[in-house]
């Protein structure tokens, strides 16, 4: 689907769930995204101003992948037995393990699942460089994005 500047990298620093060492995840927040008819959420069909976030990504443009990868070389295409197929998304920059996107957007609580303005203060924002429209093909995530847009700590330097 397109996507429309601006596009924000969230991070966050997490404990690994094998080995325990601090390491960073990320996921994209998009607030302009035209999605296809059947990815609107029942719950916000008149909404189409939520933004968004893209989970099991399995197309990204170079552009955004090279600066992801920048800041966390552990952002890459993973093969997830969860999933069952292959998706671009995190994983522990000591132990190598994969870190899901259902682990860290799926259960509440999660790196980037916050219930409140609080767990979204936790958040790292940074603006990802793009000029024009662009297309990602991946699975939304709908109805946490406005509570991290506005709550997330917004910033310019290295996420890690
Ligand atoms: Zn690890």
């Amino acid at each position: 689907m397109k996507v429309y500047p601006p596009l924000y990298l969230m991070g966050r620093k997490i404990n690994c769930w094998r080995c325990d060492a601090k390491t960073s995840v990320v996921g994209i927040l998009a607030p302009a995204v035209d999605y296809p008819e059947e990815f609107k959420d029942p719950e916000y069909p008149d909404d189409e101003e939520e933004p968004l976030i893209f989970v099991s990504i399995d197309h990204i443009p170079a552009t955004i992948l090279s600066f992801i990868q920048a800041l966390v070389p552990g952002y890459k295409l993973q093969d997830s037995r969860t999933a069952g197929h292959e998706y671009y998304g995190n994983s522990c920059r000591a132990c190598g393990a994969l870190i899901g996107d259902h682990y860290i957007h799926s259960e509440p609580g999660g790196a980037f699942f916050p219930t409140n303005a609080e767990e979204a203060q936790r958040i790292y924002l940074t603006e990802i460089p793009l000029l024009e429209a662009d297309e990602i093909s991946a699975e939304l995530s709908i109805g946490r994005g406005g509570l991290i847009l506005d709550n997330a700590q917004r910033v310019v330097r290295k996420l890690e």
